[in-house]
């Protein structure tokens, strides 16, 4: 049975490459009909934010990233908050303690900085490892008995891992294949604080064998530490589970990691949600707020750094894949073999192509209902059927729910300006009679499509040789206000036949040319 977990810790908002991490892990989890679980790490109290974790539920909710255990649902393998489990950790770290895989350090935090200071001295970088832990201060330096007596007196302590001098360690990683690297140049890192409180290292593994994970899929900034993860599995006796260490989400330049900086400078989130910093009150903006669809953002997402591989019955002239996959799709198609090696770069204008296009696949109804409160806003009650009727005709020129009222808004509202670049283009002084001509035409001829479009272009504009793109762009000047919107006599037919003789009429009333 696959188990996979998504182990977020709360220091703010959820970075969308973590978004990311969470739906491949979904992705995997519902293919092979295991189970995903939502562990809090949360055991670092000074990165601590408040509203993260919520902040985190609400944006995997938003995105249909569903759980079958975790800490805001509960499970048979709970608590899922590491906070919640710290008396858990402890008798852990004492195995190692005692088996030899690890020992009590004393050395106080000016200590370590004078040795790291020495050592940049030499142009040297200080390690806490194989080759300098017997000059600190520690169990192995000083003796057991010392650090029992030290320990007893209340002096602050941590345990650290004892590397084993000179063995490779490798880790089998499901995307990398095999990574090796030597104990040497690995650091006796921190696993357990005297405040009772594991490290992150040592609450993942102990979490991880708990809670049965069967696969770790993870960002690549945790492969510098799955040696030492590798290495506590077999320090425990335990069965370490399989790894895929998944590419970073880069840069649009492609010059390394996407940082909020770069949503910033070139105007995209990189939170699903938006988030208030509790802190400093700043803002941060996020996909939902800009209103972009949940099922965009989990396709996108999901093509930085994985494909489904050539379509379906391609024969190699064409090795384009599928690019559009509603969640269902993407778990039949999701594999770990196609996950690549190499960053993804962020795309913005992708972002935005897959956004207009999940807006296309909206009813009306849908896009109506994002559109009413923009109306309302401008003062605007408008009947229902007829807002329906012109997001049908106009969603297809739209990416975003924020543009709906200026591409939409002459459906409501006649135009209190002209274009003035479109009038002096189109508008010559013979518009007048052009103009009054259609109004004629209106008060005359069955208001119906084939009857208008042949009274205007065949039997007026056609039969007196006139330029039909000067013509008909005036008329839409006359009724939009500038040289843009959907088939001229559609628009006619859907604003109605009083509204545009009097929008035509103000136009010969105002324009001069
Ligand atoms: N708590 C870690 C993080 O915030 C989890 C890393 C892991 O998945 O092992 O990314």
């Amino acid at each position: 049975m696959v188990r996979v977990r998504f182990a977020p810790s709360p220091t703010g908002p959820l970075h969308i490459g973590g978004v990311r991490t969470a739906l491949y892990n979904y992705l995997f989890a519902r293919q092979q009909g295991g189970k995903m679980i939502l562990r809090i790490e949360d055991t670092d109290q000074t990165r601590f934010v408040p509203g993260a974790e919520q902040y985190i539920i609400e944006a995997l909710d938003w995105l249909g990233i569903k759980f079958d255990e975790g800490v805001h649902i509960g499970g048979p393998f709970g608590p899922y908050r590491q906070s919640d489990r710290k008396p858990l950790y402890r008798q852990y770290a004492e195995q190692l303690l005692n088996d030899g895989w690890a020992y009590y350090a004393f050395d106080r935090p000016e200590a370590l900085e004078a040795k790291r200071k020495e050592y940049e001295a030499q142009k040297k970088t200080f390690q806490y490892d194989c080759t300098t832990r017997m000059g600190m201060e520690n169990s192995l330096s000083l003796g057991m008995d010392e650090a029992k007596r030290r320990i007893e007196a209340g002096e602050q302590y941590v345990v650290r891992f004892k590397f084993p001098e000179n063995i490779d360690i490798m880790v089998h990683d499901l995307i990398r294949g095999d990574v090796t690297m030597n104990s040497r140049l690995l650091d006796d890192k921190v696993l357990f604080k005297s405040d009772g409180m594991p490290t992150y290292h040592l609450a993942n593994i102990v979490d991880d064998h708990l809670m049965e994970i069967t696969h770790v899929i993870r960002g690549e900034e945790w492969l510098p530490s799955a040696p030492l993860h590798v290495m506590l599995y077999k320090a425990f006796g335990w069965q370490a589970p399989q790894f895929a260490h998944l590419p970073l989400l880069l840069k649009p330049e492609g010059n390394g990691k996407l940082s909020k900086r770069d949503g910033d400078r070139l105007g995209f989130p990189v939170f699903p949600l938006e988030w208030h910093d509790p802190k400093s009150g700043e803002v941060s903006s996020g996909y939902r707020e800009q209103g972009y669809r949940p099922e965009a953002v989990v396709n996108m997402l999901a093509l930085m750094g994985w494909n489904p591989g050539k379509r379906e019955g391609d024969n190699g002239a064409n090795p384009v894949y599928q690019e559009l996959m509603s969640m269902d799709e993407l778990i039949k198609l999701f594999s770990i073999e196609h996950i690549s090696k190499s960053g993804a770069k962020f795309n913005v204008e992708k972002a935005k192509w897959f956004n207009h296009e999940y807006m296309q696949m909206l009813d009306d109804s849908t896009v109506a209902d994002l559109f009413m409160p923009q109306l309302k806003e401008h003062g605007i009650e408008a009947d229902r059927e007829y807002v329906e009727k012109v997001c049908g005709m106009m969603k297809e020129r739209i990416s975003f729910p924020s543009e709906l009222w200026d591409t939409c808004s002459y459906f409501f509202v006649a135009p209190t300006e002209y274009n003035e670049k479109d009038v002096a283009k189109r508008w010559t002084p013979d518009m007048h009679i052009h103009m009054a001509k259609v109004i004629e035409i209106l008060n005359t001829v069955p208001f119906e499509h084939d009857a208008l479009h042949k009274a205007i272009l065949d039997d007026y504009i056609a039969a007196n040789s006139l330029n039909t793109g000067k013509v008909m762009n005036s008329l839409r000047i006359a009724v939009v206000g500038r040289t843009v919107g959907p088939d001229m006599i559609t628009l006619i037919l859907t604003i109605g036949k009083d509204e545009t003789i009097r929008r035509v009429e103000r136009a010969i009333q105002t324009i001069k040319q």
